[in-house]
């Protein structure tokens, strides 16, 4: 299912066979948290005109609402938001973690309350499997603890301990829904999850024992971008990369910024995901080939070029930075629209870029080029 194409270092361009199409990796994952890109972004809008590939869904927020057995009702996600490429679901794990209150976590599961309206609810292995199944997407993510940085040595054994015995639980269940008549998805990829904080040696165990678990499409590397140091994620990506299979793909979760993405991949992953494109442009943050810059800058008052002078988005080919900075200013909805756009269509060109660049076998020269570039504040 995943072909490795190309190699440059630790850095790799693949392909991975779905039922939903092809992914080209590197690639990046546009956050739809409740089936939806916020900001007003729909799924004609990202098949369309903002080259995306994958879809990324959250579990959680689809099972609190509108219910994971509505979406199965009404012929799965695919169906439910009229997108037909690659979804990714997470386990619902991250945010019954981040976000659920009075949460006890036991061998069988986790209990904790809805952050909605407070609704006693309980997810394991399984249940998150089954609202997986529901949903239907192409790729399912398995049901982990997120443990939070720091945490003592002892206890983050404990839970790598239990997260195993937890993806051999998930690993059972989507096994078993895969073969039921009434699937919508019988072909649903499983992929892992190391866990470990930032200790190497629990990583590494951590990587050595799911690896195992051949069933497993691809593999995550979790619990990071969650506060510590970007040294230190790169280090715990340099710590399990080697242990990580080859000839499956490999996803680091929730990261991150453009030079993150750059370096991610120097250093061998594959899948990316994150809510910063989408979430800074709603705050004016815009990405663009030479620096970050913030749309609502007095600077912009009268300048009349795109946000970005290298862009081809919708945003770019139509609007000034003038008229999205009076957008912002006067708090209409269209100025977050047209800054996701940007933002969108600005992150998923940079995989493209980095795919040209892997196919071409600059991609040392590439990262010399941009890492630092995109971080950089934009000075015109
Ligand atoms: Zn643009």
């Amino acid at each position: 299912m995943f072909k490795l194409i190309k190699q440059e270092g630790n850095a790799r361009r693949g392909e991975l066979t779905t039922v939903h199409g092809t992914i080209q990796t590197p690639v990046f994952m546009n956050v739809g948290t409740s089936a939806a890109i916020k900001g007003g972004i729909s799924s004609v809008d990202l098949a369309d005109q903002l080259k995306c590939q994958v879809e990324l869904c959250n579990t959680y927020h689809l099972h609190v609402r509108p219910g994971d057995d509505i979406i199965y009702k009404m012929g799965g996600l695919h169906k439910f938001m009229n997108w037909h490429k690659p979804i990714l679901t997470d386990s619902g794990g991250f945010q019954v973690f981040s976000l659920a209150k009075l949460r006890k976590i036991k061998e069988e599961g986790v209990y904790f309350n809805s952050h909605v309206d407070g609704k006693r609810i309980f997810m394991g292995p399984e249940e998150s499997m089954r609202i997986q199944s529901h949903l239907a997407s192409t790729i399912a993510m398995a049901f982990d603890e997120c443990v939070e940085n720091p945490a003592e040595h002892a206890y983050s054994k404990a839970s790598c301990e239990r997260t195993v015995r937890w993806l051999e639980r998930c690993v059972a269940e989507q096994k078993r829904l895969n073969l039921l008549e009434d699937t919508i998805n019988k072909d649903q990829m499983l992929f892992g999850i190391n866990q470990g904080c930032t200790y190497d040696d629990l990583r590494i165990e951590h990587m050595k024992r799911i690896r195992e678990i051949e069933y497993c499409s691809g593999f995550a590397i979790g619990g990071l971008a969650v506060g510590e140091p970007t040294e230190v994620m790169y280090h715990v990506i340099e710590q399990v990369e080697p242990f990580m299979p080859k000839d499956k793909p490999r996803y680091l979760m929730g990261v991150g910024t453009p030079s993150n993405i750059i370096e991610g991949v120097y250093r061998g992953v594959d899948f990316f995901d994150c809510v910063m494109p989408s979430r800074n442009a709603r705050h004016a943050t815009i990405f663009t080939w030479n620096g970050i810059m913030h749309a609502h800058n007095k600077r912009y008052e009268l300048d009349d070029r795109p946000l970005d002078t290298e862009c081809d988005c919708p945003t770019c080919r139509n609007f000034s930075r003038a008229y999205i900075r009076h957008l912002f200013k006067s708090n209409e909805q269209l100025a977050g629209r047209l800054a996701v756009q940007h933002n969108l269509y600005f992150y998923n060109t940079l995989m493209e870029k980095i795919r040209e660049a892997l196919d071409e076998g600059r991609y040392e020269e590439f990262r010399n080029t941009y890492s630092s570039r995109l971080a950089s504040k934009l000075e015109d």
